[in-house]
């Protein structure tokens, strides 16, 4: 079986600063995973390395090819944290722009019901993006990466910047995702959002792994009454159990 995601003995960093290092994990098809970490753990870290954006040693592989050259990457489709399209160009000229770098043809009848399917106003579609609110880019660029239907995707924090209703209505959207047997790989400090919908969740702190398995296994084994609890609990664990306390960044 070829999975969408299998990373053995990752590091990266950012010029000759090391900030993860070490990390072993794979993602199955048809998962939704959710990476999970306090501020400066290496979330971003991990899937810029991924992605080709971060300076990586060790090995990874998306869909069995390896992740540094541009083929390894024709499977997944990307979302940036903090996202916000170009102030200059329409709605419908972003998405139609987006689905060409993936090579693909804009389907508006599948774009106005992804809009719909994710609170975006439609009349925004029509104007320029510097009229968006935070959370309207946000959805446009979900709305562009669910349109790429590629096998695996890979977003940094997607639940920022949404409100409540938009928040349910993504998790929805990626539960449809993963229903049709696609795999979604996603970070976010949303726990309550993570413990809902992800079928398995990877711990990072201070740049390495501490947690990999069923948000209900961590439950489990850090005890508390909710994931955000027992997520706390690992961490506080994670540090009294290293022999020097994580720098989340020293030089090597
Ligand atoms: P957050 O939850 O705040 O988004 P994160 O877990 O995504 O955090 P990263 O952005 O991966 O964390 O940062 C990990 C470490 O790498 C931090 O110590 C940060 O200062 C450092 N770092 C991030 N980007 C750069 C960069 N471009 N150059 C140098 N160091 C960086």
């Amino acid at each position: 079986m070829t999975l969408p995601l299998e990373i053995r003995g990752l590091s990266a960093g950012y010029g000759r600063k090391t900030v993860i290092r070490g990390i072993e994990l794979s993602v199955e098809p048809g998962e939704v995973f959710g990476l999970i970490g306090l501020n400066g753990a290496g979330k971003t870290t991990l899937i810029k390395a991924i992605l080709g954006l971060s300076r990586a040693e060790g090995q990874a592989t998306i869909f069995g090819l390896p992740y540094g050259p541009p083929a390894g990457r024709a499977q997944l489709a990307y979302l940036p944290e903090k996202f916000q399209p170009s102030p200059l160009l329409k709605g419908w000229e972003f998405l139609s722009l987006t689905l060409a770098y993936y090579r693909q043809k804009l389907d508006r009848e599948a774009a106005l019901a992804l809009c719909r399917g994710l609170d975006l106003d439609l009349a925004a579609l029509d104007r320029g993006g510097r009229t968006y609110s935070k959370g309207m880019g946000q959805k446009l660029g979900l709305v562009a990466t669910l349109l790429t239907g590629l096998p695996l995707l890979i977003l940094d924090e997607p639940m920022s910047g949404l409100d409540p209703r938009a928040r349910i209505m993504l998790k929805d959207r990626l539960l449809e995702y993963r229903g049709s047997g696609k795999t979604v790989f996603f970070s976010s400090h949303i726990l309550a959002d993570i413990e809902e919908i992800c079928d398995r969740i990877a711990v990072m702190h201070g740049g390495r792994l501490i947690f990999l398995g069923r948000p209900a296994e961590l439950l489990e084994r850090a005890g508390g009454v909710n994931l955000e609890r027992a997520f706390l609990a690992a961490i506080e664990a994670a540090d009294s159990s290293f022999e020097t306390p994580p720098d989340g960044g020293s030089s090597g």
